[in-house]
């Protein structure tokens, strides 16, 4: 009797098949890769990360240091594999992509109480289900949470940075080093391609700013039936290099390329700007371009990006792209359990729901597979603690104005206001709001079943 379905083998729905079956319940876990490709996953693997192999901050008075504590207090799998398939990130928790996502596969799989099923869902299950399939959500299921929602679903345009060969950067050029060398090695982490002089980095703008791009309306006639976007509707949070380039000769430099931090030891005065790259396979031979999301056409990627310096001779393994990302009216449609207003055997977790980021999406599986297995266990289901960051996460998109509703990932400004004295310098506030989130949580936790 006490079965769930879930849809979606990704960070969400492979986070919640493990807490609902580690609750007893019998899970169905629906994974339609390899059959129907997403586009944007190279793998069959459960939880592939699709871009970044960083799972942010692991400082502890740092938003994604808060929620990853959250998480491991609460018993994550997949943080707990991705710590153990960490590699050296300065003070980030990045993955060897490969080994995270090979492992949480076996994990998942071996489980007594989850048979893994890799087949579509074309329509939402009658029977209690989480569905977690993420922002390539297929075409079918699209339509389907459209007619249940009653309104249309969200789209909008992300895109994600090329990858690079390490033994392709010019080491004579480009520098090691992490921002403020936090946490890494006295060789830094980070491989970095500096522009020394301003009327460089100003020519490296022009040139991108001019470059050719893949026509969105080439773009849509690729993506799935049935499914339609906005055109120029990027999110805020990972707009690619040329469309902040345009906004502005110094964007870049205030952006993704902002030097502060990162001396080159060879030189002086420090770089006008910096391109970072940051380790993306335990081999070490991969890199990804930090924050380098781009929709250049293939042929312009190459061109442009071998203008920085040191990766003159820059051989790219994967290129920048364009991908949907699809969300619901979260707000209109979802309580802070991530149970539908409509029904409460169905829930909604992961990018779906329009929570950002990585460990923001595993925490909504982890809450989304929690709750499914308490009603299924006739129990009610739990809304988190707003000063928790898991619990701000939740609230902030089931109450947000529906009108500037956008995808969010954990931040302190998502957590309720300070009271307390210790109110004198941002790292004062960040800590007392970390606090804060700790005691709320463990305050929760003595009060209910973990
Ligand atoms: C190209 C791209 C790049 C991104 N880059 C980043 C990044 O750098 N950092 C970051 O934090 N976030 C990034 N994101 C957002 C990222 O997708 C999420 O952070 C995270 O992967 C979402 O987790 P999820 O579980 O919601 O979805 P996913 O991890 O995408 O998992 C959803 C799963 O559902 C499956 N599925 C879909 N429809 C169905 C169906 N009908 N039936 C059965 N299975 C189905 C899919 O195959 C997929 O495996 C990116 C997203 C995309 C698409």
């Amino acid at each position: 009797m006490n079965e769930l379905i879930i849809v979606g083998g990704g960070l969400a729905g492979s986070e919640a098949a493990w807490q609902a079956a580690q609750r007893g319940i019998k899970v169905k876990l629906f994974e339609m890769r390899p059959a129907l490709p997403t586009g944007a996953h190279q793998t069959e693997n459960l939880a592939e990360l699709v871009c970044s192999n960083s799972l942010g901050s692991n400082l502890p008075d740092r938003a994604s240091g808060v929620l990853k504590a959250e998480l491991r207090r609460l018993g994550s799998l997949l943080l707990e594999i991705a710590e153990q398939t960490a590699l050296p990130a300065g003070a980030a928790l990045a993955v060897d992509r490969e080994l995270f996502a090979q492992k949480v596969t076996e994990r998942i799989a071996a489980h007594p109480n989850i048979e893994l099923i890799r087949a579509e869902i074309a329509e939402i299950p009658t029977a209690p289900a989480v569905i977690a399939s993420g922002p390539l959500t297929s075409a079918k299921l699209s339509q389907s949470i459209a007619q249940f929602s009653g309104q249309e679903n969200l789209y909008f345009f992300d895109a994600i940075s090329p990858i690079i060969a390490a033994d392709s950067v010019n080491m004579e050029v480009a520098y090691r080093a992490s921002r403020w060398d936090a946490g890494g090695d006295d060789e830094g982490d980070y491989i970095n391609c500096p522009f020394h002089k301003k009327a460089d980095y100003l020519a490296f703008v022009e040139t991108l700013r001019s470059a050719e791009r893949i026509k969105l309306h080439d773009f849509e006639l690729i993506m799935e039936q049935g499914v339609t976007a906005g055109a120029d509707h990027f999110f805020e949070g990972c707009l690619p290099v040329e469309i902040i380039a345009g906004r502005g000769e110094k964007a870049l430099a205030y952006g993704p390329m902002r030097p502060v931090g990162l001396a080159d030891p060879r030189v002086p005065r420090p770089p006008y700007a910096v391109v970072q790259l940051r380790q993306d396979n335990l081999a070490g031979n991969l890199y990804n371009m930090v924050g380098f999301q781009t929709n250049l056409t293939f042929p312009e990627q190459r061109r442009v990006l071998r203008t920085i310096p040191g990766l003159e001779n820059a051989e790219f393994v994967r290129y920048g792209q364009m991908h949907r990302n699809t969300f619901i009216a979260s707000p209109k449609l979802l309580r802070p359990t991530l149970q539908a207003n409509s029904r409460d055997d169905l829930f909604f977790a992961g990018q779906i729901i329009g929570v950002e980021g990585y460990m923001g999406n595993i925490a909504s599986g982890l809450l989304a597979g929690w709750n499914a297995a308490r009603l299924l266990n006739s129990e009610t289901p739990l809304e988190l603690p707003r000063a928790s960051m898991i619990g701000a996460l939740c609230h902030y998109v089931t109450h947000a104005e529906m009108k500037d509703f956008q995808p969010m990932k954990a931040n302190f400004g998502i957590l309720p206001s300070l009271t307390g004295p210790n109110l004198r310098n941002k790292r004062e506030r960040a800590a007392d709001h970390a606090k804060n989130a700790g005691e709320a949580l463990d305050f929760f936790l003595s009060q209910n079943e973990k």
